[in-house]
């Protein structure tokens, strides 16, 4: 069993972390990755990120580099951005924020001022901490005002949103987050957003995937600013982009460079073009509405074994699970699931009277377990051994982890993953 492509140079070189990145690999290909946030990218996008693309030093944009020998780093650049807009049906996009966090600093810098006001979702309700959480710059440097979701249905408060809009005329509005499992109404926030005279500013992170396939409303039109990642449902390698209206193509691309990056890294930019090229082909669309699939199925599952979902259930990739009335916190669960083979993370639910620290909830997801191949029909057992592990260790029993790992191991075996050949 080994990693792929595999790694002889680097095994002689460093032999320490060869054996690190092998032991990597194994725990990814025995474990069945529900981390919402994550996947696992195919053998062509894994091979692209490790090239000599990576030696190149780009600053600036195809035809106005700083350096010379841009010869072939600006037709990379230039086909992703294709691809991007391709994909995405949008007039512009810049592929070159190092990750979501920076892409959104960009926005910041491209359309505000420190200390104007800013409007996004509140971190425990869903929201991103670069939305203007108070840890983040964007909660310290901008007047953040945060918007959640009703008590009652689990749901964004439109009515809120547009009230806090009305009072505090924020200059961005931003839409999406974290931990969000139901479909965004990017309309009716464009609607709010064009009364107060604001932008919009789409964060599709965790749903690109789901919009390029189809399985989820897409923003444009309605946000003339929409900024992703490249590796959570669009299963492409640590990255972002900033897609935009012509009007803020340039406001934008001069935010990125020279405002707040130096050189892009092309390796990765070269990784996004292949994840962008998987996307547009059919099987993608296939992919996409198989992540939704499994996403509802596995909650149907866990609403049967008595689970407590936020909002009732799911539209995406993504379940969000209030622990409290199996009696136990989301850390100590996600802890015994990861020790019985299922990998999650523990996670705030909206109006979690926990601390961040050790809240109420976890958050599962589909996106890499419909990668490996899991379909709708193996659900109902993952949800019968999270129950199991969650409900055990409630109790302080810790004798069903083993077991449930062993089970978990027996299921993935049928199932390969790109990276790893057994
Ligand atoms: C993941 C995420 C980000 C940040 O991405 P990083 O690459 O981790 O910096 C930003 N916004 C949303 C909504 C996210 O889910």
């Amino acid at each position: 069993m080994s990693h792929q492509p595999p790694l002889p140079t680097l095994s002689a070189a460093d032999p320490e972390i060869a054996n690190l990145v092998e032991a990597e690999a194994r725990r990814q290909h025995d474990k069945i990755r529900m981390i919402a946030s994550e996947n696992y990218v195919s053998q062509a996008v894994l091979e692209a990120t490790g090239t000599v693309l990576t030696n190149k030093y780009s600053e600036g944009y195809a035809g106005r580099r700083y350096y010379e020998g841009q010869q072939v780093i600006d037709q990379v650049e230039n086909l992703t951005i294709d691809r991007a807009k391709a994909v995405f049906g949008v007039d512009h996009a810049n592929v070159q924020p190092y990750s979501g966090s920076p892409a959104n600093l960009a926005v910041y810098l491209a359309l505000a001022k420190p200390g104007d006001t800013i409007m996004g979702m509140a971190l425990p309700d869903g929201g991103h901490l670069t939305h203007g959480w108070t840890v983040s710059a964007t909660g310290k440097w901008f007047n953040a005002v945060r918007y959640g979701v009703r008590k009652e249905t689990g749901r964004v408060d439109f009515d809120q949103v547009r009230e806090l809009a009305r009072e505090h005329r924020p200059k961005l509005i931003f839409a999406g987050g974290t931990a969000i499992p139901r479909t965004i109404d990017f309309a009716t926030f464009a609607e709010i957003a064009r009364e107060v005279d604001a932008v919009l500013v789409a964060d599709i992170a965790h749903i690109a995937g789901l919009v390029a396939g189809g399985a989820h409303p897409s923003p444009v039109g309605h946000a003339p600013i929409i900024t992703t990642t490249t590796h959570k449902t669009l299963r492409g390698p640590r990255g972002a982009m900033i897609m935009t209206e012509a009007e803020h193509a340039k406001a934008i691309d001069k935010a990125v460079f020279p405002g707040l990056q130096g050189g892009p890294h092309n390796s990765t930019t070269a990784a996004i073009a292949v994840a962008l090229g998987e996307a547009a082909g059919p099987d993608f669309r296939d992919y996409a509405h198989g992540v939704v699939a499994n996403a509802k199925a596995l909650a149907d599952a866990l609403l049967e074994h008595g689970f407590d979902l936020v909002s009732g259930g799911t539209d995406n990739h993504l379940i969000l699970a209030d622990l409290t009335s199996k009696e136990i916190g989301g850390k100590p669960a996600a802890q015994a699931l990861d020790r019985a083979g299922i990998e999650l993370n523990y996670n705030t639910v909206p109006f979690d009277p926990r601390k961040p620290f050790d809240p109420s909830g976890i958050r599962i997801g589909t996106a890499a377990l419909t990668t490996r191949g899991l379909r709708p029909e193996h659900q109902p057992r993952i949800a019968e051994w999270i129950d199991r592990v969650v409900t055990a260790t409630a109790r302080g029993d810790e004798s069903v982890i083993d077991t449930v790992a062993a089970e978990v191991g027996e299921l993935l075996a049928n199932f390969p993953m790109p990276g790893w050949v057994r």
